[in-house]
């Protein structure tokens, strides 16, 4: 180190206190970065890599400008990164030798404000994560823009701790230097989460009070360890934290985070999109904290029916009440995000136009009160005796915040008249100035008859009066002081003009000076409301996406479901509403699903894009639509309520995650088949498909086996394994339901209707023939298949499915050896299997008797070839 400058080892020594992060080091106007930081960050940031020092010992730098380091950091911070920003804390000009630098804030992705990465609609988590023992981990988020924490414990392992991440959609996750390496490892290579370290546990007693409610003592040092990680990194105010929330999850329906991701709860599994979503669906929120609140209600819909009856019944209301529901929408659209405002007065870095959002967000709760009061159902009745009106700090916004105000706070215009004499004082001597040197210019173009006089303003000369050359000779000499010469005009001054001059500048230096104070002072009253707006902020985001759930049920046509106890399920003409939504309206085949206690697995058959995914998914999506308080999109529905929902998507639909190993699959279904309970919903989409045949089939069995015999929870598993429809024979409790499909025209026609009984045929062919594969393919691949089909008879499959329509017996080909020929049927020719195929096409009730009998002609022709 002895051979670099002073300011390098400066430099050097601040960065071993800073590894994971970007160093940002002020130089005068400039943030620089050296060394691996400068490589790195030129990369991502597409900037220049310069080298400072002399050519031997060339140090890699980079940097960007002071003013606008914000975009920078912002792109460091969506990839993930960390920023230490290092100023300079000494005047330059008194410095002895190097320039004293401190670091002043720590930026990370999860403790950022505001800025692109910041989205209205979602919660910016930062996490921790600790381990107690025995695959248990303390769990705690915290959303720093809101002030709100939930803590828990979960007990299925790293797994389940990743789900957790993920749908949290956390951007930091913060765990003890001493984690286990290989739970990093796999945190790491499953989610795009920056990973930061904290030793300190004991929670600093500034945050006592958020803790209150936790006794155990790992929990207390999970969010311990937030805390001191927050302290060190912020220094800034954090009094908007609010009360740290336990919750358990059997307290919801659980929905592990494979599931959700399958159900496209949330985003699409492709594209990740909003847009093809149950929560794009349901969303009619018309505040963005009603739209972050709707989408934890997605993730965590209720198991205590009491609790579902309840929103339900609000839901009902609001539907019934279409005036109420227009008019609290309405009031809603003046209401901004309370929420985030509460975090920003706590900051200290809200400014006069949020203000003015909050004064017109407060002007609307009386109306809402007033609305909501008029449904009078209990739970709204409930929730608005929390509202507290904050009667005294709309007061205050309405008499000191002007309509319009400017964006910066510290060059006045955003205080009222009226609300400080003193400052009214200042003002009136401004405006009398103003006025004065107005009068002035009137009577000084009278008396020298020079129209084109005028008095104007800079920063450097301050006022002074203006003539141009032409009219110079018609200025009587001496009456002004002659300031300034530009090309075509003269500028002078009087002594009285800079006499008010004095007097303007003083009163607009004390304006600015004195409406700063005054906003500082307002700012400080504001904060002694964050309690009560964050309260608010909760209320009217429920009432939000309760009136949301109405809207889209009324629009949609959703009926209420009727949640029973009886372990059964009766829904008349469901659909599946994103489905419903994304095809031409009218065009969606609705269905029904009977599930009782004869009826607790239904094994589906039917073709390829006949629609079996699509009834599965329709039937966890009613069921979680439902335990969220949602209508549900049916005529009608009877449902119980779940207490958890597992789905395996098989590896035919699952290709774009790029996981689609059998492992996966069988890791999914273990999780299912430990995990479910009767009282439990299970999709199982096409198992077993990423093994060979048989294998596939023989664990499909023993899985279907499995359910029925060991869990007993409603299970739809669809497969295309029609060997397995025997099964129905075994077992009592399985039913063979299956996608219509028919036949026109030898092509297949699907009906997305979903009925009793097995398919005939997995119809793998037709689909090829309606993909356009080449004829021959076609032909050939028919011919196989029927091949196929006789050689499965011989075989001895306890599964086999009888009774098959004679139409569909295998017709031999010949590709066997002589002696199997002998036992089965007699050889047909080609020509014959294309006749036979022809005869099978033809659509003989829209035929002449002349057309029929040229065709019989055409077939004895062929044959005698
Ligand atoms: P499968 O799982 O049987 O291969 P999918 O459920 O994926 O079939 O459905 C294939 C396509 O058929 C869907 O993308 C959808 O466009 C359409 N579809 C499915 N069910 C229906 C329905 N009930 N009404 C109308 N269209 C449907
Ligand atoms: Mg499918």
């Amino acid at each position: 180190m002895a051979q670099h400058t002073p300011m390098i080892q400066q430099y050097l020594a601040i960065k071993a206190q800073y590894k994971d992060a970007f160093l940002f080091f002020r130089l005068g106007d400039f943030y620089e970065l050296f060394f691996e930081d400068a490589k790195l960050a030129a990369k991502e940031l597409e900037i220049t890599l310069t080298g400072r020092g002399s050519d031997k010992e060339r140090i890699p730098m980079c940097g960007v400008p002071y003013h606008s380091a914000e975009q920078y950091i912002t792109q460091l911070i969506e990839k993930g990164y960390k920023i230490a920003l290092c100023e300079q804390v000494e005047d330059p000009r008194e410095a002895k030798g190097v320039v004293k630098r401190e670091v002043v804030k720590l930026i990370t992705p999860g403790t950022v404000m505001d800025g692109k990465t910041i989205t209205d609609k979602e919660n910016n988590f930062i996490t921790s994560v600790s381990y107690f023992d025995e695959g248990k981990f303390g769990f705690v988020r915290t959303d720093l823009t809101t002030g709100e924490s939930a803590i828990t414990v979960l007990t299925g392992g790293i797994d389940e701790v990743i789900f957790e991440l993920a749908s949290a959609g956390a951007k930091e996750v913060i765990v003890s230097p001493d984690f286990d390496e290989t739970y990093l490892e796999m945190i790491k290579q499953r989610l795009a989460i920056t990973i930061s370290f904290e030793a300190v546990e004991a929670v600093p007693e500034y945050f006592h009070p958020i803790c209150a409610g936790i006794q155990h003592d790992q929990l207390l040092a999970t969010i311990g360890r937030l805390c001191n990680y927050l302290v060190r990194t912020q220094r800034r105010s954090l009094d908007h934290l609010q009360q740290v929330q336990y919750y358990t999850s059997n307290q919801y329906m659980k929905i592990d985070y494979h599931s959700k991701r399958n159900l496209e709860l949330i985003e699409t599994i492709r594209e990740k999109k909003k847009k093809g979503s149950l929560l794009w669906i349901v969303d009619a929120t018309v505040t963005a904290m009603g739209a972050r609140l709707l989408k934890k209600w997605l993730e965590r819909p209720l198991i205590n029916q009491t609790e579902i009856e309840e929103r339900l019944t609000v839901v009902e209301t609001f539907i019934e009440q279409f005036f109420a529901r227009e008019e609290l929408r309405e009031a809603l659209t003046d209401v901004y995000d309370l929420e985030r405002l509460a975090g920003k007065v706590a900051y200290g870095n809200v400014n006069a136009r949020e203000l003015v959002q909050l004064r017109r967000s407060l002007q609307q709760v009386p109306k809402i009160v007033q609305i909501v009061q008029q449904l009078n159902v209990p739970l709204t009745k409930r929730l608005i005796t929390t509202i507290d009106h904050c009667e005294e700090l709309l007061d205050l916004l309405e008499t000191s915040i002007v309509d319009d105000p400017p964006l910066s706070v510290k060059d006045g215009g955003m205080i009222k008249a009226g609300f400080n004499s003193e400052l009214d004082s200042y003002r009136d001597a401004s405006l009398n100035g103003k006025e004065w040197i107005a009068a002035l210019e009137q009577k000084e173009r009278q008396e020298t008859n020079i129209k084109s006089l005028k008095i104007g303003y800079n920063k450097v000369f301050g006022y002074y009066i203006e003539v141009t050359k032409a009219n110079i000779p018609n200025l009587p000499e001496g009456r002004y002081e002659r300031k300034q010469t530009l090309a075509n005009a003269e500028r002078y001054i009087t002594p009285e003009l800079k006499e008010k001059e004095t007097l303007i500048l003083e009163a607009e230096e004390k304006i600015e000076q004195l409406e700063y104070d005054l906003f500082q002072m307002i700012r400080e009253q504001v904060k002694s409301y964050i309690r009560q707006l964050q309260q608010l902020a909760k209320t009217i985001s429920t009432l939000d996406v309760l009136q949301s759930f109405a809207t889209v049920s009324n629009e949609q046509r959703f009926v209420r479901p009727h949640l029973t106890d009886n372990r059964e399920i009766q829904i008349e003409s469901g659909r599946h509403p994103v489905v419903e939504k994304m095809i031409d309206r009218g065009q969606y085949v609705s269905n029904d699903v009977v599930m009782n206690r004869e009826r607790e697995i239904l094994l589906i058959t039917g073709p390829n894009m006949a629609g079996k995914s699509t009834y599965m998914r329709q039937l966890a999506l009613t069921a979680i639509m439902a335990q969220v308080g949602c209508f549900v999109p049916a005529t009608s529905a009877v449902l119980p309520v779940f207490d958890q929902i597992f789905t395996r998507i098989g590896a035919a639909d699952d290709l774009a995650s790029g996981q689609s190993t059998f492992m996966v699959e069988m890791l999914e279904t273990k999780h299912a088949l430990m995990n479910a309970t009767e009282n439990s919903l299970i999709l199982l989409d096409e198992i077993g498909r990423g093994t060979s045949t048989y294998d596939g089939m023989a664990l499909a069995q023993a899985i279907v086996e499995y359910i029925h015999e060991q869990i007993g929870a409603k299970t739809l598993f669809s497969t295309h394994y029609h060997e397995l429809t025997a099964l129905e024979q075994q077992l009592e409790r399985l039913k063979n339901v299956h996608v219509s499909a028919v036949e026109e025209d030898g092509k297949v026609v699907f009906l997305h209707k979903v009925v009793d009984g097995q398919a005939d045929r997995s119809y793998g062919i037709y689909v090829a023939q309606l993909a356009e594969l080449p004829e021959h393919v076609i032909v050939r691949a028919d011919e196989i298949l029927h091949q196929l089909e006789g050689e499965e008879k011989q075989t001895v499959l306890p599964l086999r499915a009888e009774a098959k329509d004679q139409e569909d017996q295998p017709v031999q080909l010949s590709l066997f050896g002589e002696e199997e020929k002998q036992s089965k049927k007699p050889q047909t020719t080609s020509a014959e299997t294309g006749i036979i195929k022809d005869l099978k096409k033809l659509d003989i009730l829209n035929m002449t008797p002349l057309e029929a009998l040229k065709i019989l002609n055409d077939i004895q022709q062929r044959l005698k070839k």
